[in-house]
């Protein structure tokens, strides 16, 4: 440990990104304001096709949350009561929520070995309600979409992709959000690409689903200012998305540091047989992971948890410790064994863009030190 100089690593870094190009940003917001631009401006228009551009994908329409956009991609595919929806039990609650809001019903199902849907599971789930697969592209990875793909196929099925975790990652060369009917990202602070409040954007490829999302997020109105149909305000602020495009023009660098740490995690910790970690960024020429989080498996992860507490690391179990099915107040009644047993053992290390060598460096060893005790 002589090398090493860092003693505390918290898990994320809340003020980083601002105080870095503080400047910029205080120019950006001085800018906006003074021209009164702040809602659905020009800032907004630009953010839109830049990440239309960067994903690949024909739209791109900013949205108030990550939810909502999940909520009103479900609604813009044409999906309500009495449907069904599969989606992942490992994800965060609004994957489920944005499926019920919309009066059909989520449909959970289990993980495989890379902690993405169980494309098997999804297949056992299906019923002649089942509408569409809703994946989560978790953790910056985006899921083998050719087996999901088939799957769906197989039985006329739509993709909703929750892409909340995911900006940029590829599967194949494509990016996720880009799959299916339809999809969202979020840009809560802490996502790959956050912005200073809540953020987020819906993508489709298809020019009906696009025309609904855009009435559906302005209050029925279509370009022209008229009313066409029923919508709520979910409109992304203007400032928010001078803020985002202003971030997106360092993206490329942001994704590359983090394969980076991905790398260094992998090269100390990997040969620990106590510990599973995630896939690493050149395991599979078909994914680009872009590392929103480092999930890994952990024996005696509790106790893991609290020594690295100990030595000022901070750590995460996602989502509040438990799969979605697992909390009983939203009333879900399935058994999902490996979802459960991952949830015994999962544990996220601190993975963005603040830390420094040497304190990914002292994560290391830190955890290598309560295995070694
Ligand atoms: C963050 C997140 C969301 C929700 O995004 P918000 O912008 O916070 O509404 C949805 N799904 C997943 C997997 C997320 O991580």
């Amino acid at each position: 440990m002589s090398s090493v100089s860092a003693r505390s690593v918290p898990f994320f870094n809340y003020p980083f990104h601002f105080i870095r190009d503080e400047k910029a940003y205080i120019e950006t917001f001085r800018n906006v304001g003074r021209r009164g631009a702040f809602i659905l401006q020009k800032d907004l228009e630009e953010f839109e096709h830049a990440l239309a551009e960067f994903l690949h994908v024909k739209y791109a329409l900013g949205v108030a949350n990550g939810t909502d956009g999940l909520m009103l991609a479900v609604r813009a595919a044409g999906i309500g009561t009495g449907d069904e929806v599969i989606f992942c039990s490992h994800t965060y609650v609004a994957t489920a929520a944005s499926i019920h809001f919309v009066g059909a019903t989520p449909v959970p199902v289990e993980l495989q070995a890379d902690h993405m849907i169980d494309p098997e599971s999804v297949e056992a789930a299906i019923t002649p309600r089942t509408k569409a697969i809703m994946p989560t592209q978790v953790n910056g990875r985006t899921c083998d979409m050719d087996a999901l793909q088939a799957v769906a196929d197989r039985h006329g099925l739509l993709i909703i992709e929750d892409a909340a975790q995911a900006l940029g990652s590829r599967f194949n060369g494509q990016c996720a959000g880009t799959f299916g009917i339809a999809a969202a990202t979020s840009f809560y602070p802490a996502k790959l690409l956050g912005c200073f409040g809540d953020g987020g954007a819906v993508f489709t490829n298809d020019d009906a689903v696009y025309e609904r999302l855009y009435q559906l997020r302005d209050h029925g109105r279509d370009r022209e200012g008229q009313l066409r149909s029923w919508g709520i305000n979910s409109r992304l602020d203007n400032l928010q998305a001078a803020f985002l495009s202003r971030k997106m023009e360092s993206y490329d660098q942001e994704m590359a540091r983090r394969r980076q740490i991905a790398e260094i995690y992998q090269d100390r910790l990997g040969n620990l047989p106590q510990l599973q970690l995630p896939p690493a960024p050149e395991a599979d020429d078909r994914h680009f992971d872009v590392y929103q989080n480092y999930e890994l498996q952990a024996d005696q992860r509790d106790e893991l948890q609290s020594y690295l507490k100990q030595h000022d690391v901070g750590t995460l179990v996602q989502f509040g410790g438990k799969a979605v099915h697992q909390y009983e107040p939203i009333g879900f009644s399935q058994k999902l064994p490996r979802t459960e047993a991952f949830y015994e053992r999962c544990l996220m290390l601190p993975m963005n863009t603040s830390l420094t060598d040497n304190e990914v460096d002292y994560v290391c060893e830190t955890v290598r030190s309560f295995y070694e005790r």
